[in-house]
């Protein structure tokens, strides 16, 4: 049987693994973590709204139920011109089929250790909701949220997720009755973040954002992170007891320091099938690649899954004599997301033709923990996949 090797286990390597082995494909899967973490739900981790392993998935189950192999181990080596990789453990293997997505580095910042970050290691998610807990024993504080962006690929922003947990806070803390007690600012280098989800969306955030007594600060950059404070280019500081920032993303050191072609900011360069460009056979997918389109576009969980796809897709039609069309990524890039606000949600959804945020009181934030519950056990095999989802 045809092998392909997949590396990391995240949203984008699981799918690849489950496609590649529905197309007849023998697949192992190397991962440095023993679980797929579902991303999208870990917002509620830090407001108590859902415990750490909820939102994590056994690769070993999934490995088991879609009949792949499963290797624990970190690569740490990337050699495209020979088609080599090194394991940690395993050291060198040739690859003659590879699909890499090993998700995406951070930005550095000047005194980032002393903010947290819920896009960063799946345990952050625990380091914040201890922040948060014994913030609301203290019954009074400062809260500073943030995200910042990358000149050099602004798919790599990531502010969803930050507004997402800033309004879950706020919930928490107005259920506790203690919300008075507490400053919460927005800020960003930008001006208007959050602009790629379209002018309407921006002033329906603008006015969810007066209604809640958010303060913000955009438009300024950040000159660096202290403890109880964030100041700025210009000198000017936020104080705060919690600061929660997401750097934008950026190419990992494993990507950077091997011969694979990227783009600027670290991240693999790939055509419309997902194929690395120049190294036939190795394919690159999710946050890992450098993804080509309109200004707006952005890594998200939903490409991670159609790229994966592709990539599969591809594979068959080259490796076992798939009959059918070749299908590309970029037809399938929009923005689509439920973000949740603790008692409601709002629908994003942008392509090159909409742009809109649709209020969806009590109901989004359902549908959002339903599409946790389908994800999971979709994948586990418990319940049927619904067509491209
Ligand atoms: C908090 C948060 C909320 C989000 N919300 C949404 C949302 O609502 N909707 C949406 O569409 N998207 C959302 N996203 C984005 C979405 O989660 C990502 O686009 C998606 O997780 C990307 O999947 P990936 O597999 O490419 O990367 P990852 O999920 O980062 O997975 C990469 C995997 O590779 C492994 N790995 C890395 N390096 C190595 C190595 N050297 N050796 C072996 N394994 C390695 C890692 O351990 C990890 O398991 C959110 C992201 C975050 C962080």
């Amino acid at each position: 049987m045809t092998k392909v090797t997949i590396i990391g286990g995240g949203i984008a390597g699981v799918e690849a693994a489950i496609f590649c082995r529905k197309e007849g494909f023998e697949v192992e899967l190397i991962s440095e973590r023993d679980y797929l973490f579902i991303f999208p739900i870990a917002i509620w981790i830090p407001v108590s709204s859902l415990p750490f392993d909820k939102a994590t998935i056994p690769l070993k189950s999934l490995a088991e139920k879609h009949t792949f192999s499963l290797t624990l181990d970190s690569v740490i080596h990337i050699d495209a011109q020979h088609k080599t990789i090194t394991l940690k453990e395993g050291g060198e293997r040739k690859e003659e089929i590879l699909i890499i997505a090993t998700g995406s580095a951070k930005m550095s910042h000047p005194g980032l250790e002393n903010t947290f970050n819920i896009c960063s290691e799946p345990e952050q998610s625990l380091k914040i909701k201890s922040a948060i807990d014994k913030l609301i024993q203290k019954g009074s504080g400062k809260i500073a949220f943030g995200f910042g962006g990358n000149p050099k690929d602004s798919s790599a922003v990531r502010g969803g997720p930050g507004f997402e947990l800033f309004f879950n806070l706020h919930h928490q803390l107005t259920k506790l009755g203690i919300r008075d007690h507490f400053e919460m600012t927005f800020f960003a280098p930008m001006p208007q973040p959050g602009a790629r989800m379209g002018d309407q969306a921006l002033h329906m955030m603008k006015m969810l954002f007066e209604r809640n007594r958010f303060h913000t600060r955009y438009g300024k950059k950040i000159q660096t992170f202290q403890p109880d404070r964030i100041v700025f280019e210009d000198d000017s500081i936020l104080e705060s007891d919690l600061t929660m920032f997401i750097p934008a993303g950026n190419g990992s050191h494993l990507i950077r320091s091997s011969d694979l072609p990227q783009n600027d900011a670290g991240f693999i360069r790939i055509d419309s099938t997902c194929q690395i460009q120049g190294i036939p056979s190795w394919y690159a997918i999710g946050d890992v690649a450098a993804i080509e389109g309109p200004e707006w576009r952005a890594k998200q969980g939903h490409i991670a899954e159609i790229m994966a796809r592709i990539a599969a897709h591809t594979l068959a039609l080259n490796h076992l004599n798939k009959k059918g069309e070749v299908k590309t990524y970029h037809e399938h890039l929009a923005i689509l997301c439920v973000m949740d606000m603790g008692n409601g949600a709002g629908f994003v959804y942008r392509d090159n033709v909409r742009a809109l945020l649709l209020p969806l009181p009590w109901i989004g934030h359902w549908l959002k923990q339903l599409w946790g519950y389908y994800y999971r056990y979709s994948k586990l095999g418990y319940i049927p996949r619904l067509p491209k989802l």
